[in-house]
């Protein structure tokens, strides 16, 4: 027996549906105007001249201001191209229309928010990403406040949102610990020694492997004059991640010298030399040995250490010392080498983050470059591998 009769019934109140919904005399203008204009627009997009795709779209737009995809791709070049008023714009009038659905309306308001975040406009940005929480737009949002807030180093507010976020896929733990260490130098720029302390034990909590509190922990021992308790929680960077005693080791030795221990220190940093090698510890074992017992043993260490680890920068500091020793007619053969192998290892004697290559003398835990945290590895760049 035939069925197909039976499917009948449901086509057409499908299609009753269906007519209800959609103005199907619009969606066929639509279609019928779209595609010249907006094909030729695409066809720039992809290559790569915005500015004649925003030009076509723009005339689409005129002709058809109700199409709301194409506010959106409009709104999100602008943006892109730093035209950021105009950006806000299109996606405030796009707002203020009643004819758009709540997803786009979301949308919407999310796109306004970045618009507000690439104008420098946080506190407009902060208030539109807010009203999406419980959205389907929630986590996206929050992931924008909590670069807001580092942004503008709120770090009670970035620990909140980050806490908020963190899931399965990501703990949060090193930012949060991070953060902690930002409050806790803030603290102590403001004299609030106890308060500091109460944030880097919040940090070492959170992430036991936090360096950075222990080595601000010291700090504090060591301007209270507790040198004793600052070289402890200094020793402690060896059973958490040893490459970064790199970063310790003139403080430990001047807090050694400070408890007339100034052998001791050596010794350790001697200890760590032989179990960490890194150039930045050569450098500071040399400076002690020249200090405490001259020049000749200095050099004598030096050599030894060049035979064991060939490296630029170690040589460098090696015809630094010899500059001491050569003859008057000698001297400006040896400066010429100097100032050869200085050229050569200027780019050596600096950090480099490891996400955005960025170069930097100074030690950072929050890159310049690319905000990423604890992104620099602990040594000196570019001669890692012979280390
Ligand atoms: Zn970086």
């Amino acid at each position: 027996m035939e069925l197909w009769w039976l499917i009948l019934p449901p086509l057409f109140f499908g299609l009753g549906w269906l007519a209800a919904r959609i103005d199907i005399r619009q969606l066929l203008r639509e279609t019928r105007k779209l595609p010249l204009a907006y094909y030729k627009g695409l066809n720039f997009l992809l290559n790569d001249e915005q500015d004649k795709a925003i030009a076509e779209f723009v005339e689409i737009i005129k002709s058809d201001p109700h199409s709301v995809d194409l506010n959106f791709a409009l709104g999100s070049m602008f943006r892109r191209k730093g035209e950021h008023e105009r950006a806000i714009l299109i996606h405030q009038n796009l707002l203020a229309r009643n004819d758009i659905n709540p997803e786009h309306r979301l949308k919407g308001q999310y796109e306004l928010a970045l618009d507000f975040v690439k104008a420098g406009l946080f506190d407009r940005a902060e208030e539109m990403l807010q009203k999406l929480t419980g959205s389907s737009y929630a986590r996206v949002a929050s992931q924008q406040l909590l670069d807001i807030y580092q942004l503008e180093k709120n770090w009670e507010k970035a620990i909140e949102t980050a806490n908020r976020l963190a899931d399965g896929t990501a703990s949060f733990q090193n930012e949060v610990a991070e953060f902690h260490c930002e409050m806790a130098q803030r603290d102590i720029a403001n004299s609030q020694p106890e308060q500091a302390k109460t944030n880097l034990n919040k940090a070492l909590q959170i992430h036991r492997k936090c360096v950075r509190a222990n080595i601000l922990l010291g700090d504090i021992a060591l301007a209270e004059g507790d040198f004793e308790t600052a070289i402890d929680y200094w020793k402690r960077i060896e059973t958490q991640e040893p490459q970064y005693l790199s970063l310790v080791g003139t403080r430990l030795m001047d807090a050694y010298k400070q408890a007339n221990r100034a052998a001791e220190g050596l010794q350790l940093l001697r200890t760590y030399l032989g179990s960490y090698p890194a150039l930045d510890i050569l450098d500071q074992v040399f400076q002690v040995i020249s200090e405490q017992e001259g020049l000749d043993a200095a050099k004598e260490f030096l050599y030894a250490e060049l035979r064991r680890n060939a490296s630029m920068l170690g040589l460098k500091s090696l015809v630094d010392v010899e500059l001491n020793y050569v003859a008057a007619e000698r001297r400006p053969d040896l400066e010429a080498i100097r100032s050869l192998l200085h050229d050569n290892t200027k780019k050596l004697a600096m950090y480099q983050c490891q996400q955005c290559g960025f170069r930097a003398r100074q030690y950072y835990w929050h890159c310049p470059g690319c905000a990423g945290w604890e992104t620099y590895p602990p040594k000196l760049g570019g001669e890692g591998s012979a280390h």
